[in-house]
């Protein structure tokens, strides 16, 4: 998508690369050929914890909490170490877990060189996927309580390795169409990506912005040369070529500097609405543990007892989302009124609609890092003390939207629609 010469003046924040950033492509030059290693053992680990409760049933490890069986072990390693990790990394370092770690994404990719090798069809490419994949993962994960259930979880994540492997045996050619296009988490870890401090640059970049070619070395299908934003790239250092003078090299750039400058790093209605339903889904979680508060809403609802979870969820959720939406529609409105006529509406919406990154994050940290809580109560730790990590999360997360808002340069006036702003995939 081409930027418009409105949308040029924003700067994505990238440095050029000094001696850490070269050493950290010199290093992952020389590991590129060996990460199928890691990755199989990746693999290996992901089955066992998957599988072994299963296997082993409630086999007692331990007197009590999260070491107390081989599920409670599983149900931490799974919810309580990986995502908490998955999602910290990829705010330092983009999504480097899903190129060098995922053993989903590998997997789908070993498929696709063995696999039909077709091209990649529209309807796997609709920009609204990632979101309604994230939407039914997280639906299917609260209905079925799989975040302690062995059953409900092995059936969730193999449902979701059975999706990833045969979206890679049937499309693409050492590809990974499923981490671009359907993966539920791809869009969480794509916009920690675009708030991460590194990113990879083409070294003679052309100048008409981020462009989709299945003609690539690039397994999420970005034309290299014209790479321009960090959500779709896996830093699986495929391009990356130390001595050459082509390829993709490592840059450093300031927190949350291709969120500010988002107008020139296509911006999209679909990661907007990620970031509102976001919130809402943490939010019905969060509110649903509360007591009393399930029983409130069904009477609010009129609703009979068989309905009551699934009914109240949907009802904070939606509520949620939805007052979020409002109040970025309303600072949107604020703003363009306080501008001179002609000055855009989109512009506004997208402005502080990917404001809330920070927070969207934070609300998915504690959503779906519940567990992770879970265990610190369990090990001992005052639950002062884990309210106090929570309280700084938040705050932090508060306090880096608002440095977004006021760090974003106002939108500025263009004659006629403008396609960039209507959203990439
Ligand atoms: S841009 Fe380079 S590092 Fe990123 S996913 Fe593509 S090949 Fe891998």
């Amino acid at each position: 998508m081409t930027a418009s010469p409105d949308q040029a003046p924003p700067s994505t924040g990238r440095r050029s690369a000094g001696p850490i950033a070269l050493r950290i492509e010199r290093l992952l030059h020389l590991m590129e050929p060996h990460l199928v290693k890691l990755q199989v053992l990746m693999l290996v680990l992901f089955l066992i914890v998957l599988l072994a409760p299963l296997m082993l049933g409630d086999k007692a490890v331990g007197s009590s909490g999260p070491f107390a069986d081989i599920g409670a072990i599983s149900s931490l390693l799974l919810w309580g170490v990986w995502l908490p990790l998955v999602l910290v990394t990829a705010v330092l370092a983009g999504r480097a877990w899903c190129g060098l770690l995922c053993p989903m994404g590998a997997a789908s990719e070993w498929m696709s060189r063995i696999g039909l090798q077709r091209p990649t069809p529209n309807w796997l490419k609709w920009s609204g996927l990632p979101l309604a994949s994230f939407l039914v993962v997280s639906v299917l994960n609260e209905a079925t309580g799989a975040d302690d259930n062995p059953l409900a979880l092995a059936i969730l994540f193999g449902s979701l390795f059975f999706a990833a492997i045969t979206v890679g045996f049937l499309f693409g050619r050492n590809k990974r169409a499923w981490c671009r296009h359907a993966c539920p988490v791809g869009l969480t870890l794509g916009m920690s990506a675009r708030l991460s401090a590194v990113t990879l640059q083409p070294k003679t970049p052309r100048p008409d912005g981020e462009r989709y070619s299945e003609k690539t070395v690039c397994p999420t299908m970005i034309d290299l040369k014209r790479k321009t934003e960090s959500r779709h790239c896996l830093v699986c250092a495929k391009c990356v070529a130390p001595q050459a003078r082509g390829g993709l090299s490592v840059a450093f750039r300031r927190l949350g500097s291709e969120i500010r400058a988002v107008a020139s790093a296509n911006p999209s209605l679909v990661e907007v609405l990620f970031l509102f339903s976001a919130i809402g889904i943490a939010t019905g979680v969060m509110l649903e543990d509360l007591p009393g508060a399930e029983e409130w809403i069904m009477g609010v609802l009129g609703l009979g007892d068989g309905l009551f979870a699934t009914a109240a969820y949907f009802a904070i959720v939606t509520a949620a989302t939805v007052a979020v939406l409002s109040a970025t529609a309303v600072l949107a409105a604020l703003g363009m009124a306080a501008a001179r006529p002609g000055r855009r509406w989109q512009a506004w919406f997208y402005r502080f609609g990917y404001a809330i990154a920070p927070l969207s994050l934070a609300a998915l940290i504690f959503c779906m890092c519940a567990v992770a809580f879970e265990a610190l109560a369990a090990l001992g730790v005052p639950a002062g003390a884990i309210l106090a990590i929570k309280g700084v999360i938040l705050l932090a997360a508060l306090a880096w939207c608002s440095s977004l808002v006021r760090g974003t340069p106002a939108p500025r006036a263009r004659a006629g629609a403008d396609p960039a702003l209507l959203g990439g995939d």
